[in-house]
């Protein structure tokens, strides 16, 4: 393949997609085009975190795949991504959820990777700072965490530039064109460059980008909020995991010697990084209700960013029926950093060989408007 390979979107997913193709597939003239800077879109919210625990088997076998190589990153790409398995901790208050909860722990446990089922006792006695009134039980995942996003994105930016990729930043597609249904440019404001493999990463803006192709990408953005707190003085460990509610929404962690807080009540789905008057006093307030010393913490900034959002919260992996040479690869909500590491993989597989190594066939965009069961992802935080 001597034509590039142009990757719309300067993400983590672009990024990973890109040095994938270099190093697997000796494609190193593949071209990233990215409309501000590399990063700045949602990636540049991502808090780094990374679970096993999903309902979709596929997704964790993503994080199994991403967590191997990221405990890798540093021999291979020569940045620390800061690796902490500080856990994550489902709780539950309604039975429904507290079962679903359970299913997910088997799931994750016939995959390899072990979940604690904790009674609201055990999760009162391991976490005495927050209050468990009212919660029935829940999962520990000691494998899940967190870690520096930044520094794997500047990994996979880095190693894919030695390896000859260009990355253009400030740089707009305003066009894909598309003859007799097979790609063959894309065009920013300055140039009009010609191919036949288009991948559009565009995050949140990927349904966007797909219209200027003819394509339906059903994928809407959704603004998101975390809290940051400044350090304060409480009887709070340095090391806890995220303990996220899943009837209430509330997730409550770590970050450095502050705190974060964050609820993920639904909202319109919008491209404005708005919010409603009240988002910080109502997460504000749930959050001191369950953890008290919070009382004494201030916000210090938020963390603010778009959720790219699909109907069943599921990514599109896919290759764009009916437009030869057209693939997405985007609508990861919440885990598109720690799903990056194998998706980028998976991707760059699906670009050359049309097959790849985990079966991420349900990721397909037709999906969408088929008799297909659709088997929406649960956990959403
Ligand atoms: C607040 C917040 C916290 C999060 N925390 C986590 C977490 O802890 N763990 C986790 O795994 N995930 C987390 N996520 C999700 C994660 O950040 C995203 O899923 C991931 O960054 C998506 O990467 P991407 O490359 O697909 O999209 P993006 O990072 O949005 O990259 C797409 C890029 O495409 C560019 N673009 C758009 N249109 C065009 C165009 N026409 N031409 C050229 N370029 C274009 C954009 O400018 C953007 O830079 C979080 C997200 C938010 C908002």
């Amino acid at each position: 393949m001597n034509e590039p390979v142009v990757i719309i979107g300067g993400g983590i997913i672009g990024a990973s997609v890109a040095y994938n193709l270099a190093s697997l597939y000796s494609l190193r003239n593949s071209i990233v085009l990215e409309k501000s800077r590399l990063g700045s879109g949602s990636t540049s919210g991502s808090l780094g975190g990374f679970r096993h625990q999903f309902s979709n088997e596929t997704a964790i076998k993503l994080t199994i795949e991403s967590v191997k190589i990221l405990d890798q990153f540093e021999a291979a790409f020569g940045y620390d991504p800061l690796v902490r398995r500080d856990g994550y901790s489902f709780i539950a208050s309604e039975e429904n959820s507290l079962a679903q909860l359970k299913k997910n722990l088997e799931l994750t446990k016939r995959l390899g990777i072990n979940v604690e089922f904790l009674k609201k006792g055990e999760l009162q006695w391991r976490f005495p700072f927050y209050s468990f009134e009212g919660i029935i039980g829940g999962t520990l995942c000691m494998a899940d965490g967190h870690a520096s996003t930044l520094a794997v994105l500047q990994g996979y930016v880095s190693k894919s530039k030695t390896l000859g990729v260009k990355f253009y930043e400030n740089t707009e597609v305003i066009g894909i064109s598309v003859e007799d249904g097979e790609v063959t440019a894309v065009v920013t404001a300055e140039s009009r460059i010609e191919t036949s493999k288009v991948l559009i990463a565009a995050g949140a803006f990927s349904g966007v980008v797909g219209k200027l192709a003819g394509a339906n990408i059903p994928i809407k953005p959704y603004p998101r909020k975390i809290l940051v707190t400044h350090a304060f003085s409480s009887s709070i460990p340095s090391e806890i995991p995220l303990i996220i509610d899943v009837d209430s929404t509330l997730a409550i962690g770590r970050e450095g010697n502050g705190m974060i807080l964050a609820d993920n009540e639904p909202t319109d789905s919008s491209f404005e990084l708005s919010f409603p008057a009240n988002y910080d006093d109502r997460v504000i307030s749930k959050a001191v209700k369950r953890v008290p010393s919070l009382a004494n913490a201030s916000v210090a900034y938020s963390d603010i960013g778009l959720y790219e959002m699909t109907p069943d919260s599921n990514p599109i992996v896919s290759e764009i029926e009916g437009i030869e040479g057209l693939y997405c690869c985007s609508g990861f909500a919440g885990h598109g950093f720690m799903h990056a590491p194998a998706i980028g993989r998976i991707m760059a597989e699906l670009i050359v060989e049309r097959k790849t190594h985990i079966d991420i066939s349900e990721y397909d965009l037709g999906r969408f408007g088929s008799e297909k069961a659709q088997n929406s992802e649960r956990l959403i935080i």
